[in-house]
């Protein structure tokens, strides 16, 4: 349940505010530019003015959504991001809790005197928002955002577009409602969507079966050989260094996913996914069961995230990341384990 004063005077501030901007994380996915596009439909059906401002771009499965091409992408465009950003009177984080999720983005944001909203998921947020609506219980940032809109009395304003990037973000963020979406309240605002007419098995094939030649033959070579088992971890580990991706023509999204696949090892509850990118390592992980990834990274990579799915980044060189990473599993694996019986 969200608090009554919170939607209340996050509905006054709707209202009243002239311009609207939507801000969603650093390699936006599925639930983050889901909830962005449909919060912004949703907003301009309201009459208001809205943009979405992404602080990199994101991956091509997504170009579908309505009003994907008139997003303003600061990596790409600094001048148009910074200059909406500096008019905007309201602007709105979804699917982040922290200033750090939106990189250099960030900087343009702390100067700006707008009043700060924040629609997310993730646990432990940062006090960043004048009016924080952070519900880490739901499935995803999308199925989150759906029910503040209906709960302010303005499903009427969710059209068929904006239904249809809801359903993304759920989809993608519960693997297809596989996991963490156990929630009898996920599924009634699924059937919600539905009533709009969504075609959700358009959707599906859209988003997963929309691969690139390209990517699948990145899969094939990650999974076939560089993919490691840490058997006694319970954990397996995958990693790609610049030049493998430059020769499979690499393009933002590609990736998305693979650190899922080591987790159908059986025996396997932990994985990890490292890939070069700019000067710096991105981390990914995940786990099944009881095994925290998050306070994980947050402690040995500088991230954070979900009990669950989680990522982060070390500036170390990969094989150095990769030592590190073993030693701090051994340490934090034998510790969990301790704390476990
Ligand atoms: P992914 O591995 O797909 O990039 O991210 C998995 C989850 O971890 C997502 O919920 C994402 O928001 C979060 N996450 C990814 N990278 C970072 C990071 O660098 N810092 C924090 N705090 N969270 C991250
Ligand atoms: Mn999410």
């Amino acid at each position: 349940m969200i608090d009554k004063t919170i939607l209340d005077k996050l509905k006054t501030e709707i209202i009243n505010t002239q311009s609207i901007t939507i801000v969603p994380h650093l390699n936006p996915d599925g639930d983050a530019m889901g909830s962005s596009l449909g919060l912004k439909s949703v907003l301009k059906n309201l009459g208001r003015d809205v943009e979405v401002v992404t602080p990199s771009g994101f991956p091509k499965f997504l170009s579908w959504m309505n009003g994907a091409g008139d997003v303003v992408d600061f990596e790409a465009d600094k001048q148009a991001a910074i200059q909406r950003i500096s008019t905007s009177d309201t602007i709105i984080f979804v699917d982040f809790n922290s200033i750090k999720r939106m990189a250099e983005l960030g900087e343009e944001i702390l100067k700006s005197s707008a009043t700060k909203v924040m629609i997310d998921h993730h646990p432990y947020p940062e006090d960043i928002a004048n009016i924080m609506i952070s519900v880490p219980e739901a499935s995803s940032t999308c199925e989150l955002v759906y029910n503040v809109i209906s709960s302010l009395g303005w499903d009427k304003y969710v059209d068929k577009e904006a239904a249809e990037c809801f359903y993304t973000g759920i989809m993608t963020d519960t693997g297809s409602l596989s996991y963490n979406s156990s929630n009898p309240d996920t599924y009634r605002i699924v059937a919600g969507l539905l009533e709009k007419e969504i075609d959700k098995d358009k959707i599906h094939q859209l988003v997963f079966h929309s691969n690139s030649f390209y990517r699948m033959k990145l899969l094939g070579h990650v999974l076939g050989a560089k993919m490691f088992l840490m058997p006694e971890h319970e954990a397996a580990f995958l990693w790609l260094d610049k030049d493998e991706l430059e020769q499979h023509n690499f393009q933002p999204g590609d990736t998305e996913g693979f650190v899922n696949y080591p987790l159908s090892i059986e025996g396997i509850n932990i994985s990890a996914f490292f890939m070069e990118k700019d000067d710096k390592i991105k981390c990914s992980f995940r786990s099944r069961g009881d095994f925290p990834v998050n306070l994980f990274s947050e402690q040995n990579f500088n991230g954070g995230g979900h009990r669950n799915a989680a990522g982060g980044e070390s500036m170390l060189s990969m094989q150095k990341t990769i030592e590190k990473f073993k030693k701090e599993l051994n340490t934090f694996y034998l510790n969990y384990k301790e704390n476990v019986k």
